[in-house]
């Protein structure tokens, strides 16, 4: 019995009871390898010494000090080297607990802006099809995720949505990449015009699209063409690196490999590794000094923003991964996952696509992989591989509706950076076991 309102009510969960480097144990003393960091959080695995110091030693310090009396050293340490890593231009942080509410302070942080600026009509969000951006009202309705918008739709705030881009399904035969992103950059801009260029305030998209989409980088050029658009008219670009940075894909900001700057990026998962519940928005000068020179504040915050254990978790994760030997493990051991995958799943009729980025690999999952035709939603070809996976002690992040929000599965892995070869190999085995298991039966 539970007196817990679950996820899905009735599902009979294992209990965690211990965490170590990249397993779970559960109260019957079964293991899980973490192929997924959960969704995309532990990225330095369970119990890390280090980390856990560093909560303990600021615990003893003081626990909470409310944002609106004090700075402490942890929350200013932890915005400066985050400061560091990002881009140039990108200078300031304002400190949240989750991806969601990173993102619902960007969005206010887009509005605002016009605002100090005198451009107060500027008001509508532009984000793409087949993307999450998280489960808050007005992060919900920033994502593209139709089933998870469905229910929600009539109490969500007007937003606007374009293509994702998404090669595997929507690159035309014939289309080089590059006629592909210049198609779907006259796409944005077309519906700038249609909404008013001088009414759009920001177009906000994932990077590498995580949850919805089963880690779809984008091709070359793409965002370059999409930061051309934005300039163009005066539009700002907010990048969701909630899932896919803090070296998830093999550099500590996935944009990194895009060779653009946004105005905003929100991070989350990754920073705090699961340790704290903590996010960020990471926010350019111009903004910055648009709040600074105007009304002399951000009008926004929540009680626990900065929290200082948080903080240090995060300061210690982020001085983690800064060691070059971690990124250069998520590059190396991407590499032997995709390797291993493609030769024990690439022959499989029902797998369309392996994908990814560094420890951000997806799968996706098809009746027929000529046709690309997905496996009929009632199947939930989805469930029956995260099940399959958890009877062989395999995390991994299934999901279904990838083509439209209701046909399409994908799973999704995004193990520990500390994980070895010997422990990608036993990913891919026990992963491409489930795979089989569930499309067979
Ligand atoms: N943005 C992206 C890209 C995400 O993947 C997620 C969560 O999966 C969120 C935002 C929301 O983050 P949170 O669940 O921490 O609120």
């Amino acid at each position: 019995m539970t007196k817990i309102l679950h996820r899905s009510i009735g599902a009979a969960l294992p209990r965690a009871v211990a965490g170590k480097g990249i397993y779970i144990t559960d109260s019957d003393g079964r293991s899980y390898i973490d192929g997924s960091g959960g969704a995309a959080v532990s990225c330095l695995g369970h119990n890390h010494p280090e980390v856990l110091e560093a909560m303990k030693a600021q615990m003893e310090r003081i626990s909470y000090a409310h944002t609106s009396f004090f700075t402490t050293d942890v929350a200013e340490q932890l915005a400066e080297q985050l400061v560091e890593l990002a881009p140039e231009e990108l200078d300031y942080v304002y400190l949240v607990s989750g991806g969601s509410e990173a993102v619902e302070a960007a969005l206010k942080m887009a509005r605002q802006y016009f605002v100090e600026i005198g451009q107060p009509q500027r008001r509508h969000i532009i984000a793409r099809r087949q993307s999450y951006h998280g489960n808050t009202i007005g992060a919900l309705a920033t994502g593209g995720n139709a089933w998870r918008r469905a229910q929600f739709q009539p109490i969500l705030p007007e937003t606007h949505h374009v293509s994702p881009c998404y090669a595997y399904r929507d690159m035309q035969v014939g289309e080089t990449p590059n006629a592909y992103a210049a198609r779907l950059a006259a796409e944005l801009e077309a519906k700038i015009i249609e909404l008013g260029s001088d009414q759009v305030m920001a177009f906000v998209a994932e990077p590498v699209v995580g949850a919805t989409l089963g880690a779809v980088g984008p091709v070359a050029d793409y965002f370059r063409r999409v930061r051309q658009v934005c300039d163009k008219y005066g539009i700002l670009l907010i990048l969701d690196e909630v899932m896919c940075g803090m070296g998830r894909t093999g550099t500590i900001f996935a944009l990194e490999q895009e060779g653009i700057v946004p105005d905003l990026v929100t991070i989350a998962k990754g920073l705090g590794g699961g340790f704290q519940p903590i996010g960020a928005v990471i926010l350019s000068e111009k903004i910055y000094r648009a709040f600074a020179e105007g009304s002399g504040l951000f009008q926004h915050g929540h009680t626990y923003i900065g929290h200082p254990i948080a903080a240090a978790a995060a300061n210690k994760v982020v001085e983690i991964l800064r060691r070059p030997a971690l990124m250069e493990n998520v590059i190396n051991m991407g590499e032997r996952l995709q390797a291993g995958l493609d030769a024990a799943l690439g022959q499989s009729p029902h797998v369309g696509d392996i994908r990814g980025r560094g420890l951000f690999r997806g799968i996706e999952i098809v009746a027929d992989k000529d046709t690309k035709m997905p496996f009929d939603p009632t199947q939930k070809i989805n469930s029956k591989i995260k099940r399959e996976a958890m009877q062989r002690g395999l995390m991994c992040y299934p999901m279904g509706g990838t083509i439209d929000g209701a046909h399409g599965d994908h799973v999704l892995l995004a193990p520990p950076y500390i994980i070895q070869p010997e422990q990608i190999d036993l990913i891919v085995d026990r992963l491409t076991a489930a795979v089989n298991a569930a499309v067979s039966n």
